[in-house]
């Protein structure tokens, strides 16, 4: 029994938490609900001047750390970004919004830093792709000086947003994986509306499996847990809590049991806030117990 409690409390279950008021604030909100990870903001998501962190918010950060004992922090990049812009201005705004977003997990220990892969606009898909291999590999000396790897979020590829089915991440993948340390945060909300089912145990693993032979697997290292609004192969990304939306809870259950998957970060995104995410924390650790 001991032995059982020491194992479900080493899984990675958190959520998206507030720093509003200082980074740190966004692990003591993840402590309150039970949390064992989180993801968050480092700056201001949605503006483009964002002011460096100042050592005494780092310190702040270190010391809270320490406390709480939160691992594998992902960071969500800025809203703004578009490495694969086809605007000449916007795309330099993105690489230098980007540069910082790297600086800042590094000074803060952050392990992932996801991000949106880009959105092609009125340009083709294709172009949209290369561009962002042509951004990311602009960030090889900068991303070598810390310990942060950049994770490409699975998109629902809702408008001219790329990478929402495998064959584009794994395009992106292999052009800059042997000087970049990539990898994939699927959100289960995204593939979902994406096209890829996920609600039996039958279509679960042909995901994965799917996933596995045009990606790998071993370039999977998180997920973005949330249902969705929407449905199959809709393409419009809208969160639900779980168990209340087209996936339904019985998807959630396999992917804290599933081998494959059950050891990975998890972080939420369902809307609700910190009533609901505590609960299905609690869930999601409940359905991991072996
Ligand atoms: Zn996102
Ligand atoms: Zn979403």
């Amino acid at each position: 029994m001991v032995l059982q409690m020491k194992i479900d409390d080493e899984l990675l279950i958190g959520a998206h938490t507030s720093a509003a008021g200082g980074a740190y604030k966004a692990l003591l909100e993840g402590q309150s609900i039970g949390a064992t990870t989180i993801q968050f903001f480092t700056a201001n998501q949605k503006r483009w001047e964002r002011k460096p962190l100042e050592p005494k918010e780092i310190e702040l950060w270190n010391s809270t750390l320490q406390e709480t004992k939160i691992k594998q922090i992902m960071s969500h990049d800025s809203y703004l970004i578009n490495l694969g812009s086809p605007s000449e201005e916007n795309l330099q705004k993105s690489r230098k919004a980007f540069r910082d977003e790297i600086t800042r997990c590094h000074q803060l220990k952050v392990t992932y830093l996801n991000f949106h892969p880009g959105a092609a606009l009125d340009t083709p898909p294709e172009q949209c792709l290369d561009l962002i291999c042509e951004s990311l590999l602009e960030f090889e000396s900068l991303v070598a000086q810390g310990e942060t790897r950049l994770l490409l979020e699975s998109t629902a590829g809702q408008g001219s947003a790329v990478g929402w089915n495998f064959d584009q991440l794994a395009y992106i993948i292999s052009k800059v994986e042997d000087r970049i340390p990539i990898g994939v945060c699927i959100d289960t909300c995204h593939i979902f509306v994406a096209g890829y089912d996920i609600r039996t145990p039958e279509s679960w693993d042909a995901t994965l499996h799917e996933f596995d032979r045009k990606i790998g697997l071993s370039k999977l290292y998180a997920f973005h847990v949330n249902d969705s609004l929407k449905g199959l192969g809709s393409r419009v990304d809208r969160h639900q809590p779980l168990g209340e939306g087209t996936i339904g809870m019985e998807s959630f259950s396999f992917m804290m049991h599933d081998k494959r998957t059950r050891h990975l970060p998890k972080y939420l995104e369902t809307p609700g806030g910190v009533k609901v995410w505590e609960k299905e924390i609690a869930l999601l650790r409940e359905f991991g117990k072996i």
